[in-house]
């Protein structure tokens, strides 16, 4: 089996300023993710001919505009997942309750703007937990889709983690246990602890490399441009199923009205345009290696 599918996790703008523990912004780039990249990842998607999976923030679609621009891509075909109801990076610190009001409600309100109940679900930051998958198995949740069994991604995230630390500020992120690395690296059935295999729910892990476990996602493709993110995918061809998770603002830059974010992100330094480049040349890669494209839903399905 040879599938792929591109996920974009819908992360509105001030969940990045929260990672670096700046003030969150005001004004149009605050929502630059609903209002701008949402419309040039349908365009990606409608040049390549690939269908979308879009992890969606319930809160976010509080805003009308925000829910009308999901349900447009909604009804022409791209699946909508839950991402929770308020991204809340500690949620594996939150008691088995509030777990499942940040789970339902996130479902709920994606309903509510789409008509159409998530299937799926991706928890904010990389991080679940034994009682996450327990409160999505009790909830009949089809799939999950966060396990991130990356050990340069780890590292790079516990030292930015330590830094922002030592400059005084406070970051929202929250570090998993090392354990997890040890997660495979294909969909699999979640045991006890979550990151070995067993009869749970169907867990559908982020993309790493074969060999060292390079992170496969819109960060590392982008910045890594397109003869690079080429070279990268020839890493994973052979994998059963590339599951690229991409994130809104991978289709952004600086210039999109976050400012702020220029000395603390590289990939907000790249120009959206050539960012795109990376993401097409991906897709162009992997189909010339016979891999079908699908949204994860039916990647699922074709797992379980
Ligand atoms: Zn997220």
């Amino acid at each position: 089996m040879r599938l792929c599918a591109l996920s974009v996790d819908l992360d509105e703008i001030p969940n990045y300023f929260a990672i670096h523990g700046l003030p969150l912004p005001v004004g149009a780039g605050a929502h630059a993710v609903y209002d701008v990249a949402l419309g040039r990842l349908d365009a990606l998607s409608r040049a390549c001919d690939v269908p979308l999976t879009l992890f969606a923030i319930g809160s976010d679609l509080s805003r009308a505009e925000a829910a009308q621009r999901l349900r447009h891509l909604a009804d022409r075909g791209h699946e909508v997942a839950n991402h929770t109801l308020d991204h809340r990076y500690d949620l594996t610190r939150l008691d088995r309750d509030e777990i499942g009001r940040q789970i339902v409600d996130g479902a709920s309100a994606i309903e509510a703007a789409t008509g159409r109940r998530p299937t799926g679900f991706r928890a904010p930051g990389y991080t679940v937990t034994d009682t996450v998958f327990d409160v999505l198995a009790d909830l009949g949740v089809a799939y999950g889709s966060s396990v991130f069994p990356c050990p340069p991604y780890y590292l790079a995230k516990a030292a930015a983690l330590a830094a922002i630390g030592i400059r005084g500020r406070q970051s929202r992120s929250v570090l998993d246990t090392p354990s997890m690395l040890r997660a495979p690296t294909r969909p699999y059935r979640v045991g006890r602890p979550y990151w070995t295999r067993g009869s749970g729910m169907l867990e559908l892990p982020i993309q790493v490399t074969r060999g060292p476990r390079l992170p496969f996602f819109g960060t590392a493709l982008t910045l890594a441009g397109p003869a690079g993110a080429r070279f990268l995918t020839q890493l994973v061809i052979g994998e059963p199923l590339v599951n690229l998770e991409l994130h809104g603002i991978d289709a952004l830059d600086a210039s999109d009205g976050f400012p702020e974010l220029l000395g603390h992100q590289l990939d907000a330094r790249v120009p959206h345009r050539r960012k795109l480049e990376a993401l097409a040349a991906v897709v162009e890669t992997l189909r010339a290696a016979d891999y079908s494209f699908v949204r994860l839903d039916e990647a699922a399905r074709a797992f379980a």
